[in-house]
């Protein structure tokens, strides 16, 4: 099969290169020149773990190339997928749709006639409907079927995840258009991952349901942590007790700062966008973003507090930056919050993340970039573990107290035993233990 994925980021480079692998013909276009000039050299425009592997390999057995040129890129193709940004419109908080817009009228003006058209980007319920108009539109004597086939991967593990989804979910009621589809995912049929046929506007709709239900998941939990802190409880083994029971589920129980990223704030968002408009209210979702928004803020008072209320000309260093580890996307990163509020209180920050300090620093130009967690912690008042890399779980504490200015070691995630933190003469708090 021919395969084009329109738009290069995070969702088109791993599933390009993924479909590559799987053995199709596959062409990633980015209207983005200094990104495809970057991958003719192998190098990735973002951190995934395994991708620059993955991407020579099929580069080097010709099933994968890169290309600015649309136009060409999509003759003889089998299916077009969009997957370039739908970020929140400014202003109102809707999905910004206009990427994807602008892209299914260059597909159609070039594609051939019955050509599949894959909308594989996070858009709102009813938007196929728009990019069918488009399609009849601009290229009105051509048969081109448009498909829902939202994406589930998580960044950082977003190969495994491609390669082995829970479930592929294909929103389209045309025959032609399925058959093809099945053929574009057969490699991952024959491993057992079930293909969900659904409508159109059906398959829009689970994902956003799947991403506000897990979005709900994390700010119940944190929640429990708020009330563990006053009542007196620990929300790990809470949220391993409720964990256990097969009906809840142990994932996404973590208490933190809060969500953040590219996808949980923009779709619980558009989501409540949806929902306003048909008059059809989602009311959980909206008290979990305003839950979470406030959140983001509150970390920052817990690490206030533990600089014993007065954070003014105190020094501040943060490990991690980017939203969860093994990414560099720092696309509503919680450090942003917290760093703005921290900034706002009057202390200085540093920082140090193994991937995210380069995006980081367009976003928080006032934050020191260090080279490492012990140079960030050197002479602060606070060390706030803002992001569980790897890299910081076996940190030498002892080093750290000695560096350090104060002795205050706020833990957003959890991650430190509170009693080797304590052993090494640092005073702890966590979250919601
Ligand atoms: P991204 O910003 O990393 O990449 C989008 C790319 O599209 C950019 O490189 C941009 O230059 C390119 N582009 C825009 N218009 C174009 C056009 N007309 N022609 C060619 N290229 C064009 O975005 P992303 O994180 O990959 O997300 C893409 C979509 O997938 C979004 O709707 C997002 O919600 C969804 N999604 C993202 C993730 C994730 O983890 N990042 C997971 C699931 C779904």
């Amino acid at each position: 099969m021919k395969v084009v994925m329109i738009g290069s980021g995070y969702v088109g480079l791993v599933s390009g290169a993924c479909f590559a692998d799987f053995g199709h013909d596959v062409v990633c276009v980015d209207k983005d020149s200094k990104k495809i000039d970057a991958l003719h050299k192998n190098v990735m425009p973002i951190y995934e773990p395994g991708l620059d592997t993955l991407v020579q390999r099929n580069v080097d057995a010709g099933r994968l190339s890169f290309t600015t040129d649309l136009t060409e890129a999509v003759s003889g193709a089998d299916a077009i997928f969009i997957a370039v940004g739908t970020p929140s419109r400014r202003g109102d908080g809707h999905a910004d749709l206009s990427y994807v817009y602008a892209a299914a009228e260059e597909i159609a003006k070039a594609a051939d006639d019955r050509t599949v058209i894959v909308t594989k980007s996070t858009v709102p319920v009813g938007t196929g409907d728009e990019v069918e108009r488009i399609c009849g539109e601009t290229a009105p004597g051509k048969t081109l079927a448009v498909v829902s086939n939202p994406e589930f991967l998580r960044e950082g593990a977003a190969i495994e995840d491609f390669k082995r989804p829970d479930r592929i979910v294909v929103g389209s009621e045309e025959e032609w258009a399925q058959d093809v589809m099945r053929e574009i995912y057969r490699p991952l049929y024959l491993n057992e991952s079930p293909i969900l046929f659904t409508s159109r506007r059906s398959s829009e709709l689970i994902k956003y349901a799947a991403n506000a239900f897990l979005a709900t998941k994390i700010t119940f939990i944190n929640e429990m942590a708020d009330l563990c802190e006053k009542v007196g409880g620990n929300v790990q083994d809470v949220a391993r007790g409720i964990g256990l029971d097969k009906r809840i589920g142990p994932k996404f129980l973590n208490a933190g700062p809060g969500y953040g990223g590219s996808c949980f704030p923009k779709d619980t968002l558009a989501l409540l966008k949806t929902a306003q408009d048909n008059e059809s209210p989602v009311r959980i979702v909206e008290a979990v973003v305003n839950a979470n928004d406030l959140r983001k803020r509150a970390m920052a008072r817990k690490v206030i507090a533990a600089l014993g209320g007065e954070a003014r000309g105190k020094k501040v260093a943060l490990f991690g930056l980017t939203f969860k580890p093994n990414t560099d996307d720092m696309r509503d990163a919680p450090s942003i919050a917290v760093v703005q509020a921290l900034t706002d209180a009057g202390a200085d920050i540093t920082a140090f993340d193994p991937e995210g300090m380069e995006e980081a620093a367009k976003l928080l130009p006032d934050v020191v970039m260090t080279d490492g967690p012990y140079e960030a912690a050197s002479g602060a008042h606070a060390v706030v573990m803002m992001t569980e890399w790897d890299a910081f779980r076996a940190l030498d504490l002892g080093r750290i107290a000695n560096v350090m200015a104060g002795d205050a070691l706020v833990d957003l995630r959890n991650v430190y035993n509170p009693e080797d933190v304590a052993k090494a003469g640092l005073s702890y708090s966590g979250v919601g233990r």
